[in-house]
């Protein structure tokens, strides 16, 4: 089902649990990019993953996660890039402290 206001109705997978079935008809399996193994469990590290209707937000993703649904889904855009470690963060924080005025 649809929300009025057209944002997707998402409904998070219980914390600490890894899907086993397809979703319900008409919802899809999303997760966000945090980096995964295929049983990386929802609340991992910041790795969240939840089913909704799906939308133009969301792309088709064979990563290999949650072997036992047959499609999920991941978030299209990503704030940055999951193959950045934190030191190449903190690096790039830095140095744009230093630019400031
Ligand atoms: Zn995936």
């Amino acid at each position: 089902m649809s929300r009025r206001d057209g944002l997707p109705d998402m409904r998070y997978i219980r914390a600490l649990s890894l899907p086993r079935k397809d979703p319900s008809a008409g919802r899809v399996l999303v997760h966000n990019h945090v980096i995964r193994t295929p049983t990386t469990v929802s609340g991992d590290r910041g790795f969240r993953a939840w089913t909704q209707n799906k939308t133009r937000d969301v792309v088709r993703c064979r990563c290999g996660w949650a072997p036992d649904v047959t499609t999920h889904y991941r978030v299209r855009v990503t704030p940055y890039s999951p193959a950045m470690t934190q030191l190449e963060v903190d690096r790039l924080i830095a140095a744009d402290e230093r630019r400031a005025p």
